[in-house]
């Protein structure tokens, strides 16, 4: 079988839904083996389960704000393909949205949490083990959000987070190019899944008004994005923000 990331061993969080499930999806059927991490297990297993060639993929718990759960997951990995993964692809988020006059500090600091926080322990948690033990060939895909560059009404916590993620994965670029990771950011515009189903209709047909190609995107239109930016097809970009918008 050919494919774009044949062999390599790829960690995916937010893998039990939306882009995150997509992306586990379209690295598989690239060559892929793929461990599908989630807080939601029972929904990592299943994305681990659909996949082709099952037993090459494990569904993991993971929490992406918690080290130890991370650790776990780590140790998990290593167990079962005796190295840490080469390709690593952070895709858990969360929104809590409400206007800023009015969105409280709880949901101000879990939205930092997951999102930038969480993405910044498994960078520091999955790169080490790469350093340590002298692999080189790493490709880190984060994804931010083009509200991260923008901004969005109701979504201050959101899109602070995602601005941060952008310029968390620039500085890791630039740290780890001498080990051979590369480190690179999506930004994906307003995509169908869960996250974006609650969007009241109205507010819909606003977006969609602003999208050049007038639709919201597919989970597969960013997720074959962030399986070329896995691959060594992309092996001289690094540092780079790619926006998944349909032109907005
Ligand atoms: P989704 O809600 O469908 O999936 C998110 C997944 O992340 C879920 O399976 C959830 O269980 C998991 N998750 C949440 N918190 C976690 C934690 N602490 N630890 C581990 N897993 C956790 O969302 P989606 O739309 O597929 O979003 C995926 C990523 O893409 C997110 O980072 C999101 O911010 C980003 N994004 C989405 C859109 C969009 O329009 N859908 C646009 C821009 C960016």
């Amino acid at each position: 079988m050919a494919g774009i990331v044949l062999g390599k061993v790829a960690f995916v969080t937010g893998a039990a839904s939306g882009i995150g499930k997509a992306t586990c999806q379209i690295l598989a059927r690239e060559g892929a083996k793929v461990i599908a991490a989630d807080r939601n297990l029972i929904g990592a297993k299943e994305t681990a389960a659909s996949l082709k060639n099952q037993n090459d993929h494990l569904g993991v718990l993971v929490n992406v704000n918690e080290k130890e759960t991370i650790q776990d997951a780590l140790e998990k990995t290593v167990e079962k393909y005796r190295e840490p993964p080469s390709v690593i692809v952070n895709c858990a988020g969360i929104t809590r949205d409400n206007f800023l006059l009015k969105l409280s500090e709880a949901d101000f600091n879990e939205v930092i949490d997951v999102n930038l926080k969480g993405t910044f322990l498994i960078i520091q948690t999955f790169a080490n083990a790469l350093v340590d033990r002298g692999i080189r060939n790493g490709s880190i895909v984060n994804i931010s959000s083009i509200v991260g560059k923008y901004g969005n009404l109701g979504q201050c916590n959101y899109a602070a987070s995602k601005a941060g993620v952008e310029l968390l994965t620039k500085t890791a670029s630039k740290e780890f190019g001498k080990f051979g990771i590369r480190c690179n950011t999506v930004l994906p515009g307003f995509i169908k899944t869960p996250m974006t189903e609650i969007i009241p209709d109205k507010v819909k047909s606003k977006v969609i008004s602003t999208i050049s190609i007038g639709r919201f995107g597919n989970v597969e239109e960013v997720a074959e994005v962030i399986c070329f930016l896995s691959s060594d097809k992309s092996s001289f970009i690094n540092g780079a923000s790619i926006e998944v918008t349909g032109g907005m």
